[in-house]
């Protein structure tokens, strides 16, 4: 069974009973006032869950949800306007429309607002996709813009900036609640499949997240279509539930809100996206109560213009002060509700060490050629002509003074950063000739000198990252994980976050995630770095064990000599960027170009 299974429809139950509690009370008892209040609180929801979609799990702030809502709104506003109003409202409708606006009903608004909404999102989607970080939101700022002023300047459509009457209202707390209810289902679970989970990687780390196999574009692009389609939604729902609107209801102010909700309540999880809108919903009717009348303790106070934003401009800001992850923080209320169910997968350690982590036979047949290798940063060469092969079964170490070019080897091996000349061969593939992530499915896994572990993600799902590269579709690679975890004795802290662990055991753990791709050849830069003497010698054990039972490659980056004298069969030497020597530890031990080049100056130190 997959894994979104138990866990995630746990979750999405956990978050939808007070909703559906919250509905069935407004339906039945609550007064006109609130019961408005507590349907728009269900759009909220849904807008906020789907603005959380994209970036809760991508990371990227994003401006442009509002956009959606405006997009979704105006479309289902058109096709079911009421036909009577539609000659004085919109005088100047092209002739072509006027077969498809008026009279339909709310389905079929919201239908074809889907597919409307569907359709700009995947088009401009296309290129978001690409940008990460801050170009990313900046560019959902500019798609906010160009849907503001595109329903502004589209009057004969639209009445441009007036008010866009005549649409049939009709949506109350039961007619918001099942939109609201599948928003938060299916933010919930898309969170644990296999690519929600990919893209929380790329968020913590994306040079990592694509050397585990992750193809992050696509992944941002589902996020982002998703996103939209669950936005688009709730603007839906907003014009049937205002019946008049204009497209500044969809702008900077709704924007600023909901990023507010989202923020506060903390962007990583729908809990916290239910969360702070129920908060700020609250929050904002208290406020304008009292901004309204500001009698406090029989004390008439003076009106306050502006208390409804300063205050909750202000929680904000003491949240933040004390809670960076918004008051929810990282874990989803279910995963801290039934922490067990988070953890059960260690019971199929065993299983799944049996199934084995690693290819096994097809390792004898496996190739790793590095040909006439270079590589220049602007003007400077850090590798020149490096040329080598490295051996399925047995451990290469590559060794050579700092600044040698050993990194830059590793990294123009695994694509991180390809060659400026020369080729490498894996297993009959070019490795510069394909994608990052897609690497590690011709059979490669690395570490990388500075540990780049997915930090706020678990142990396990660190590793599952990885696992799920090389799953079969439907296969649960969450046995796969934890038996790539036992080979380097973390199976234990399977449920511990990455980066409350010691150094020695992240260094372990970035070596099981590598694992987990069950590569053919697996690159170590400095797995030792900055280890004691007992964490090195638990290093030393797991790499001959790893050799010995999966028959992988392995090419390991050291500094201490010692160390690789002990552990490798092959030795290969760089200086200033070119090879000068290689052979067995005794070979090297003996050549007199390495004693000069890198045992020699440390002699002479000492
Ligand atoms: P090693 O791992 O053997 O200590 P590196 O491969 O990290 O050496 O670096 C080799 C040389 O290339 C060094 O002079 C380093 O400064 C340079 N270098 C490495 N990466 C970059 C980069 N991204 N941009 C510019 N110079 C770089
Ligand atoms: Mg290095």
């Amino acid at each position: 069974m997959p894994r979104i299974g138990m866990q995630a429809v746990k979750g999405a139950i956990t978050l939808a009973l007070p909703l559906i509690a919250l509905a069935v009370i407004a339906e039945l008892a609550l007064p006109a006032a609130l019961a408005r209040l507590a349907t728009l609180y269900l759009i909220y929801v849904t807008a906020v869950v789907g603005m959380q979609i994209y970036s809760g799990t991508s990371g990227i702030i994003s401006f442009g949800h509002a956009g959606f809502m405006a997009l979704g709104a105006y479309a289902s506003a058109l096709l079911t306007i009421q036909p009577a109003v539609v000659s004085t409202s919109l005088p100047d409708l092209p002739v072509w429309l006027t077969g498809l606006v008026g009279g339909q009903p709310l389905l079929v608004g919201m239908a074809g607002a889907l597919g409307v909404v569907g359709l700009v999102a995947l088009v401009f989607g296309l290129p978001l996709s690409r940008l990460g970080g801050s170009a990313a939101s900046i560019a959902t700022l500019g798609f906010l813009v160009i849907v503001h002023v595109t329903l502004v300047a589209s009057a004969d459509i639209t009445r441009g900036s007036q008010t866009f009457f005549g649409v049939p209202r009709g949506v109350s707390a039961l007619t918001a609640l099942p939109v609201a209810l599948i928003a938060v289902a299916l933010a919930r679970i898309y969170r644990s499949t296999r690519g929600g989970l990919a893209l929380r990687a790329a968020r913590e780390d994306e040079i990592a997240a694509r050397a585990s196999g992750v193809n992050v574009v696509r992944q941002r692009f589902v996020a982002w279509v998703l996103g939209a389609l669950v936005s688009g939604s709730a603007g839906v729902l907003m014009a049937h539930f205002l019946g008049a609107f204009s497209p500044k209801d969809f702008h900077f102010n709704l924007t600023f809100l909901l990023m507010s909700m989202l923020i506060l309540g903390g962007i990583s999880t729908v809990s916290g996206a239910v969360g702070g809108t129920t908060l700020i919903v609250v929050m904002v009717d208290l406020l304008r109560r009292l901004e309204g009348r500001a009698e406090v303790f029989g004390l008439k106070l003076p009106e306050v213009f502006g208390l409804t934003d300063i205050g909750v401009g202000l929680v904000i800001l003491a949240v933040m002060y004390r809670l960076r992850d918004g008051l929810f923080g990282l874990r989803e209320v279910d995963e801290r509700l039934f922490p067990e169910a988070a953890v059960a997968p260690a019971l199929d350690a065993q299983t799944g060490a049996q199934g084995g982590v690693v290819r096994g036979a097809a390792t004898e047949d496996a190739a790793l050629t590095i040909e006439a290798v270079g590589r220049r940063f602007a003007g400077l060469v850090a590798l020149e002509d490096v040329s080598f092969a490295v051996r399925p079964g047995l451990v290469t170490g590559l060794i050579g003074p700092n600044g040698a070019g050993k990194s830059t080897l590793i990294n123009a091996i695994s694509g991180v950063v390809p060659p400026s000349s020369g080729r490498v061969w894996l297993n009959g593939s070019d490795t510069a000739q394909v994608p990052v992530h897609a690497v590690p499915a011709l059979g490669l896994g690395r570490t990388f000198q500075n540990i780049r572990l997915f930090r706020n993600l678990t142990v396990l799902e660190n590793v599952t990252v990885a696992a799920d590269v090389i799953a079969r579709p439907g296969q649960d690679s969450r046995a796969a994980a934890m038996a790539a975890l036992a080979v380097v004795g973390l199976q234990d802290l399977a449920a511990q976050t990455a980066a409350s662990l010691p150094y020695g055991a992240q260094r372990r753990l970035e070596i099981a995630r590598a694992l987990a791709l069950r590569p053919s050849f697996l690159l170590l830069d400095e797995p030792a770095a900055g280890m004691n003497p007992a964490e090195t010698d638990a290093l030393i054990a797991v790499l001959r064990r790893i050799r010995a039972d999966h028959g992988i490659g392995l090419l390991v980056v050291e500094h201490d000599l010692k160390l690789i004298m002990r552990l490798c069969d092959h030795i290969v030497v760089l200086n200033k960027g070119q090879k000068i020597a290689e052979g067995t530890p005794e070979d090297i031990r003996a050549n007199p170009a390495v004693i000069e080049a890198y045992i020699g100056k440390r002699r002479a130190a000492a």
